[in-house]
């Protein structure tokens, strides 16, 4: 299944200058056997159907393309929002937990372990354990614990172990060091499940191959509703930038089709308080991949800051990166405002209450022109629910 184009990595992970797998040498077992296997397994008739029928029967596929009418006359163009966020558990990272847990099992693996900052990949990676019957392990900062309380709960509730992890910030990075710790120290039985498009090779790439089922759907759909097999545009948020990974993927190829890409930019590009990597990073290495990511002079990477904790992160995938490299695809950024702007337009015109995440891809909307013939798929990655204490506090609910 090595359908490779120029926007894909290649067989050293590296998209263009990004990616690769900069990893201590302990993790080189585990690396190199995961990367051994993983194509051939998602290649698999029995990997395919066994994923095919998860996300049919129990994530709730295909999600609609819902030609959003009332949003669309008011920018008078046809907008079509891509329903991620009614998937089972609010949110596109169910397509990616089902699919590296079956990957895990066929590697005979028994324990997995994931990192999360706001909950939210913990939540799905215990979701998805908690179906299979495997045993989760989940690091999280002792800040991010006390942030996230009703995330812990859930996790804890689907029978995953939390862990605290209490040195640096004792946030997502810090989390990070200690799921890697810990897959160091058992390699034989445990599976790190990583939630975006990013990490050391073969992540990105796996991650964005379970992520294709959503340019897989839009693709037939589009030729459903419109004249065209194609949409002119696919916009979508990017934190690690895995739904717009998987919001890409079919159309690389294709330049007829538009990418866009929104990162969240917080108080403004230059605020000091962002998350807009792309607008001000430069090269380095985070969590075993070369990317672009926010860091100091002397190197330091910087704490990022997003009112969207999906967003928060400081760097950002390495394929996105080579497509930003490339001009393949538009990169924007939207700030705090403009992001809670778009989620309460999009909730009274249309009766769609999304995530804050999301709505820094419907922000977009208002940077950008279109004419009245276009197709424009904005890729709506999860609901709101998770965000109303942030809608109720800064709309006065
Ligand atoms: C986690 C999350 C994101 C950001 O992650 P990506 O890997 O960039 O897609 C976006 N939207 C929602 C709803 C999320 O939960």
């Amino acid at each position: 299944m090595s359908t490779r184009n120029k926007y894909q990595a290649d067989e050293n992970g590296m998209y263009g200058q990004f990616g690769g797998a900069y990893i201590p040498e302990m993790l080189y077992p585990n690396i190199e056997n995961l990367k051994a296997v993983y194509e051939d397994i998602i290649g698999s008739a029995a990997f395919q159907q066994e994923y095919k029928s998860l996300l049919k029967d129990y994530v709730g596929r295909p999600s609609p393309l819902y030609l959003a009418k009332r949003l669309s006359e008011k920018y008078q163009t046809n907008i079509y929002l891509k329903r991620e966020d009614l998937n089972h558990t609010g949110a596109h990272k169910i397509n990616n937990t089902v699919g590296q847990i079956l990957i895990a099992k066929h590697m005979g693996k028994e324990r997995i372990i994931a990192e999360t900052g706001a909950g939210q990949h913990g939540v799905a990676s215990a979701t998805a354990c908690a179906l299979m019957g495997l045993k989760c392990v989940v690091y999280m900062g002792e800040v991010d614990i006390k942030r996230q309380a009703p995330n812990v709960a859930r996790m804890k509730m689907l029978g995953a172990e939390v862990k605290a992890a209490t040195s640096g910030s004792r946030t997502l990075k810090d989390a990070t060091n200690e799921a890697l710790r810990d897959w160091i120290c058992n390699p034989e039985d445990t599976f790190y499940l990583i939630g975006s498009v990013v990490g050391p090779h073969p992540y990105p790439d796996m991650v964005a191959r379970l992520q294709a089922v959503i340019s897989e759907e839009i693709k037939q759909q589009i030729s459903e509703k419109t004249n065209k097999d194609y949409p002119d545009y696919v916009i979508a948020c990017v934190g690690g930038g895995s739904n717009a990974a998987g919001s890409f993927y079919h159309f690389l190829d294709d330049e007829r089709v538009k990418l866009v890409a929104v990162e969240a930019s917080g108080m403004g590009v230059d605020s000091g308080e962002t998350a807009a990597t792309i607008a001000l990073g430069d090269m380095g290495i985070i969590h075993g991949s070369k990317t672009y990511l926010m860091q100091s002079d002397d190197g330091q990477i910087t704490e990022p800051y997003s009112i969207s904790a999906g967003l928060d992160y400081p760097g950002i995938g390495p394929q996105h990166a080579h497509l930003f490299d490339t001009n393949r695809a538009q990169f924007l950024s939207a700030t705090d405002k403009e992001a809670l702007d778009a989620a309460l337009q999009l909730t009274q015109l249309e009766g769609i209450i999304p995530a804050l995440e999301s709505s820094h891809a419907l922000a977009a909307l208002d940077k950008m022109t279109f004419s009245e013939n276009d197709s424009v798929v904005i890729t709506l990655s999860g609901r709101g629910d998770k965000d109303m204490a942030t809608y109720m506090e800064r709309f006065g609910f």
